[in-house]
């Protein structure tokens, strides 16, 4: 399977809002993608619906070769979610969140906490295994989240904003981890804010914008494009023909903002 993810035309609608519009993309193996776009563009919204959170309006996600509509617990067997806001239970330890998911999963006893300490110990949390998630800081929480996702030992991994807001060792400790899957054969599928994240940590981004991709690329490809095309907003105290503004040189598309006052 050359594909881990294949969208076809997902469409989410919230009443009047198309949140996420007819979206199509495929996520090849041992990749890390990236669905980059500002806030409100539709990015937790596809991931919820690419991980059977949410059930799309129209179109089709498959998940490793499964649609995640129809047979949703195939599909979810071998993947990790990171979400948005922390999935750990504030009032258990580490440990006991890590034994919870574990169990969830399926995991024997033994294999679970051969698993828990490594992935413990890699994200620099071994140390406090015993404490109360409630005392951890926000990065700390993050790290253990995505020692949480990966107790399955997951083949696609979907983590939503992984770095946004954490302090600067947190974030380079969860980017060093993330660059590490796809030597293990994991494929990484992540939103972001963050351009600079998206080009330092991503093999091909998706870019998104008001519930529609406007472009998927190699992020250094992507970047060569935003830096040819540049908009500008101007306004003047008169009234102008906007025509005579097309001849001046470089100006490729004019448009007329109205202002409503
Ligand atoms: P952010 O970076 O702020 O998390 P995002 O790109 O993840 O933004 P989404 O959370 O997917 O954006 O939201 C896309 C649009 O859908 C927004 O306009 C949002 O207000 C709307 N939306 C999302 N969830 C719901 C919901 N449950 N009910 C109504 N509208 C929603």
């Amino acid at each position: 399977m050359k594909h881990v993810i294949q969208v076809q035309n997902l469409t989410k609608r919230y009443g009047k809002l198309t949140a996420v519009d007819h979206i199509n993309f495929e996520v090849e193996r041992g990749e890390i993608f990236g669905f980059l776009g500002p806030n409100g563009a539709g990015k937790t919204t596809t991931l919820r619906m690419l991980t059977g959170i949410i059930q799309p309006d129209e179109g089709v996600a498959n998940i490793l070769g499964f649609n995640i509509q129809k047979e949703p617990l195939k599909a979810k067997q071998n993947i990790g979610v990171v979400p948005e806001t922390s999935n750990a239970y504030v009032d258990l330890s580490a440990w006991q969140n890590m034994m919870l998911m574990s169990e969830l999963y399926g995991i024997p006893r033994k294999k679970a906490e051969e698993r828990a300490k490594s992935l413990l110990e890699r994200l620099n949390l071994y140390h406090r295994k015993d404490d109360k998630v409630k005392g951890f800081s926000k990065g700390m929480k993050q790290r253990l989240i995505l020692c949480m996702a990966l107790v399955n030992d997951p083949i696609l991994v979907f983590l939503d904003e992984p770095t946004s807001g954490l302090d600067v060792a947190s974030r380079q400790l969860i980017r060093e981890i993330l660059q590490k899957f796809p030597d293990q054969g994991k494929t990484i599928f992540l939103t972001t804010h963050n351009m600079n994240e998206a080009n330092h940590l991503c093999d091909r981004v998706a870019i998104i914008n008001q519930g529609k991709i406007a472009a998927i690329d190699r992020p250094e490809k992507l970047k060569k494009t935003v830096k040819k095309l540049k908009s500008v907003e101007v306004s003047f105290d008169r009234t102008v023909d906007i025509q005579s503004l097309s001849e001046i040189s470089h100006i490729k598309e004019l448009k007329k903002k109205e202002i409503n006052s």
